[in-house]
């Protein structure tokens, strides 16, 4: 009879037929509910006019569930000896294109244009593996790939760190890079149990959403995520300082951020985790008119 991937005692047969054992180096926690699968899948919206990027698929347990909604699935795995589990356990699925790639060296994009046969939206669904997910979400981010939505399980605090707003501990330049192009909420939590082996954390399913346009409007990316970044360099500092330790302390240059700070409206003596999103693109463009 038919047993879905993501059940403990399939789960449990796969592993020992495979012969597997975990590799906690890779982040491999996995998912043994298939009832938290279904509803990230929901989350995400996925039909049969949307074509979906996994990142490490594991033995297939959220691949499975994509694969019977989506047009097509491209899962990204790194560990080769998932490699004929997946071959294995994916059999009865012909959308399924998985490549032994590390993600974070992997152009996402020129792999979509040759897998995907047509044209649809693409999403993001993936169990991350925590000890990248920061990496992973700017990797994607950066890539010319047109994301329209990622729906993404990671350790809750970087979700409290995305999704942070400004004043808060949380908030930070990784704040910053994703709210810039992407509307940010958490979905839901999900519980240690929900996992073998069970992680050490706490786990949220984030919804990163694209924008029509970036939140604020800047000259200059490079030059805006420079600033953002030079800001919270040292947090206990002011902006002022981390902007002198960022772009050099002659007088020169003090002059010119000055003029910007002035030009901005911003008080030098605040710190960089006051400033919001409109904030920082005002002292951007004004330090990149002079
Ligand atoms: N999707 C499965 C699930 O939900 O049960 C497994 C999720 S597990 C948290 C993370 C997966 O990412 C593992 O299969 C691991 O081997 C894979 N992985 C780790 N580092 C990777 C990388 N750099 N590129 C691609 N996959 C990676």
């Amino acid at each position: 009879s038919y047993k879905e991937i993501a059940t403990p005692s399939r789960t449990k047969e796969i592993l020992e037929k495979h012969g597997f054992s975990f590799k906690k180096s890779l982040g491999q926690n996995f998912l043994t509910d298939p009832n938290i699968l279904k509803k990230i899948v929901a989350a995400a919206g996925i039909d049969s006019h949307v074509n979906v990027i996994e990142i490490g698929p594991g033995i297939g347990a959220l691949t499975e569930q994509l694969a019977k909604q989506a047009n097509q699935v491209l899962a990204f795995e790194i560990d080769q000896r998932l490699l004929p589990v997946l071959a294995d356990t994916l059999s009865p699925y012909d959308n399924v294109t998985v490549v032994h790639q590390d993600i974070l060296k992997a152009d996402v994009n020129a792999e979509a244009q040759r897998v995907f046969a047509s044209d649809l939206p693409v999403k993001v669904v993936a169990n991350l593996p925590y000890y990248i997910t920061t990496p992973i979400i700017l990797h994607l981010l950066s890539s010319p790939l047109p994301i329209q939505e990622m729906v993404i399980m990671m350790q809750r605090e970087v979700a409290e760190r995305i999704s942070a707003k400004p004043g808060s501990k949380a908030y930070g330049s990784l704040s910053i890079a994703v709210q810039y192009a992407m509307a940010a909420s958490v979905a839901f939590i999900v519980p240690k149990t929900a996992f073998v082996p069970q992680p050490n954390v706490d786990s949220a399913i984030m919804k990163l959403t694209r924008r029509t346009k970036p939140a604020v409007d800047v000259h200059n990316e490079a030059a805006f995520f420079r600033l953002t970044r030079a800001a919270f360099k040292q947090r206990r500092k002011t902006l002022w300082n981390n902007l002198l330790n960022e772009y050099g302390k002659d007088e020169q240059t003090r002059a010119r951020l000055a003029a910007a700070l002035e030009k901005a409206g911003i008080d030098p003596k605040r710190r960089g985790e006051s400033l919001s999103l409109p904030e920082f693109a005002e002292l951007a463009n004004a330090m990149a008119d002079k």
